[in-house]
């Protein structure tokens, strides 16, 4: 058995492909069994893995790599779960983990099944060659991450804070893939994200009867608030992580995009230059604003009575870094007097950003592709950084892979067809094999 799992440690693509045949699809997750087998793994090795979680189907795993203990712990995590895949047309089965020529399928191949693959092959690697770091590694491996987190990072954060004491930064997911950008390959590293806080907007009108129309009630006031949503943005603002990323790209770029992504933050210039790139700015404008989506809309539920009270649930974002006051009255500027607005959900991201392990990452990433050009980036959706960020600890979006242009990373992931090149696979074992053995943190 040991042998058996030793080549398989040997052997990325066909871990991956152990590891996308366990259906862990959140809701409702059951990512046990994937746990398990990545805990039998571990054992066998000759490791001692933990496992914890809130209920026995929802298991997270954390194991530690001695280390010579100069320096501070370096942390790597992935999540085990991943999204449906019910309603999309595959080329392969979802969770058959084909392997072909080229590539590996399967969903969570690149979110983040193949990242965790990464890390476990890496790890048990640099074990099986005796390797000693500096500090110790640690690895998790947590569940629920696509829904919230509340057994996974939100847990072992709050209940075993312990397990993570000492370390700085981490390794986690979104970042260190290659973004083509003209002749360029870029490989944005993820040093920050948004923040999540969502609102409730009540407006209020008089009722009745369908038969007698009224003006001027819930329904049209409602109407030219959601006018106003759609025209206007909330104010610019640059924020200090965002500032990194915008400026590492101008400089790297020719011009006119080079001036161009000076102008961009010149928060005078800003909207009316996005209005200008059009598409190519869509990217660029949640980075720019703190962003508000209406997502559920609740009035009447009979067709013959005028309802005096609808409400709008909206899905906000919160640039990193600032608080959630500046939203509330920004909003408040934006929507006027005629609606109540409250604060229904708020989890704060990651404020402070610590650099201190950029240009190791960046290093490696060159030394695995002469060309590479590593950036900071800052992400627009959430991830556990903002759970592992309330213990201090700086995380980096770092699973490199370096892919061809005919991959567009964000289509993949949640979508169809999901998959991972063979030799992105062996990239990044091999770039954190190197993070693993060379560097202090
Ligand atoms: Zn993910």
């Amino acid at each position: 058995m040991a042998q058996i799992n030793g080549k398989l440690s040997e052997n990325p693509a066909r871990l991956l492909q152990k590891l996308i045949r366990f259906n862990t699809t959140n809701p409702p997750g059951n990512e046990t069994d994937c746990i398990k087998f990545i805990y039998s793994l571990l054992k066998e090795a000759g490791l001692e893995p933990v496992m914890l979680g809130k209920v026995p189907e929802r298991q997270n795993l954390v194991v530690r790599l001695p280390g010579k203990k100069d320096a501070a712990p370096l942390f790597m995590y992935g999540h085990a779960d991943v999204v449906t895949a019910a309603n999309q047309e595959w080329q392969h089965p979802p969770f058959e983990g084909v392997i072909d020529e080229e590539f590996v399928w399967g969903r969570g191949a690149l979110d983040m099944k193949g990242g965790l693959t990464m890390m476990l092959s890496a790890l048990l690697r640099a074990w099986h060659e005796g390797v000693t770091p500096p500090g110790d590694i640690i690895f998790a491996v947590v569940c629920d991450e696509e829904n919230g987190g509340v057994y996974g990072a939100k847990y072992l954060t709050e209940e075993h804070p312990d397990l993570f004491r000492g370390v700085k930064y981490a390794i986690g997911e979104m970042g260190g893939f290659t973004l083509h950008l003209g002749k360029k390959r870029f490989y944005p590293i993820m040093i920050s994200e948004k923040q999540r806080c969502s609102f409730k907007l009540t407006v209020t009108g008089p009722g009745g009867h369908g038969s007698l129309p009224v003006r001027g009630g819930a329904a049209a006031k409602l109407a030219k608030i959601l006018e106003r949503l759609d025209k206007k943005r909330l104010p610019v603002q640059i924020t200090p992580p965002v500032k990194m990323t915008i400026e590492a790209l101008g400089q790297n770029m020719a011009f006119p995009a080079s001036l161009i992504f000076r102008l961009l933050l010149k928060p005078s210039l800003t909207d009316r230059l996005l209005a200008l790139l059009g598409d190519k700015g869509k990217f660029f404008d949640p980075l720019l604003h703190n962003t508000v989506s209406p997502t559920i809309i609740r009035g009447g539920d009979m067709i013959n009575v005028i309802p005096g009270e609808i409400t709008v649930e909206l899905d906000g974002r919160l640039l990193p870094g600032l608080d959630k006051g500046e939203m509330i009255a920004q909003m408040q500027d934006l929507i006027g007097s005629e609606a109540d607005l409250a604060v229904t959900y708020f989890s704060p991201g990651p404020a402070e950003v610590n650099m201190g392990l950029f240009e190791t990452l960046s290093d490696i990433l060159r030394e695995s592709d002469p060309v590479a050009i590593p950036i900071p980036f800052v992400g627009i959706g959430v991830s556990d950084a903002r759970f592992f960020c309330r213990l201090g600890i700086q995380t980096y979006g770092f699973t490199p892979m370096i892919l061809p242009k005919e991959i567009d990373f964000s289509r993949l992931i949640h979508g169809a067809n999901e998959r991972i090149p063979l030799e992105a696979l062996t990239f990044g074992v091999n770039s954190i094999y190197k993070l693993i053995t060379q560097s202090a943190f």
